[in-house]
């Protein structure tokens, strides 16, 4: 079975994704993440993020593996732990250029297919239930207002201890919800078949438990 949850930045995709597969007892797979430390690679490197091909080429040389522990997901390239440094300031600024290259698009897709081939898994993305697997059998667009997921963005920067304006980060997740809604390759869209569940000022534990829910009855 696979559960896909796709949606806006900030909408608490990670958040809801890794419990519900905590609660279902299954795998987890931040597509997100792939993404991210594709970004951190091209800047260490200097492989220019708007070269689609040597991105390409760069994430072939690169396999990210993503290690399911007891605190959350680890993220390994070559042996070194990324973990922090893909959520840092300029891996977040650059990830949606580099994600809008087709050519980047079609490796990742094809390592997300070949990761979930077998077994059951929660997958978070922007393109799960539309294109890496359209035919998932719970399919969930998980949003929330902007100035909601900008508040909660905020909330948890502060948490790790960062200074960071608010007004800033609504721009950032604003800028980020343009360009990935608009771009050519696989847009943020509600997928066919998709349920839209809006988290705007409801609790974390009630919207896993909807859409566990949701998975049981299809097992059922
Ligand atoms: O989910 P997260 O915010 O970590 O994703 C970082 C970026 O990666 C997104 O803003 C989006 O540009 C890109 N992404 C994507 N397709 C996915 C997952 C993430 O384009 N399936």
């Amino acid at each position: 079975m696979i559960v896909a949850i796709d949606g806006p930045a900030g909408a608490g995709k990670s958040t809801v994704a890794r419990a519900v597969a905590q609660a279902l007892g299954i795998g987890y797979l931040d597509t997100g993440a792939m993404y991210r430390a594709l970004t951190l690679v091209a800047l260490r490197t200097g492989v220019p993020t708007g070269d689609g091909p040597a991105l390409a080429e760069l994430a072939r040389e690169h396999p990210v593996h993503l290690e399911n522990g007891p605190a959350g997901v680890r993220v390994i390239i070559r042996g070194d732990d990324v973990t922090t440094a893909i959520r840092e300031a300029d891996v977040t600024g650059a990830v949606s250029e580099v994600a809008a290259h087709p050519d980047v698009r079609h490796e990742m897709v094809a390592r997300q297919r070949q990761v979930m081939e077998r077994g059951d898994w929660v997958c978070d993305g922007r393109d799960i239930g539309s294109v890496v697997f359209p035919g998932a059998e719970v399919k969930v667009f998980l949003t929330a207002s902007v100035d909601e997921r900008a508040r909660r963005r905020h909330a948890e920067l502060v948490a790790r201890g960062e200074v960071v304006d608010l007004r800033a980060i609504r721009d950032d997740v604003e800028r980020r919800d343009h360009a990935d809604s608009s771009r050519a390759a696989s847009p943020l869209v509600v997928a066919d078949g998709a349920t839209v569940v809006d988290t705007t000022g409801i609790g974390i534990d009630a919207v896993v438990a909807r859409i566990a829910g949701m998975a049981r009855e299809v097992t059922a």
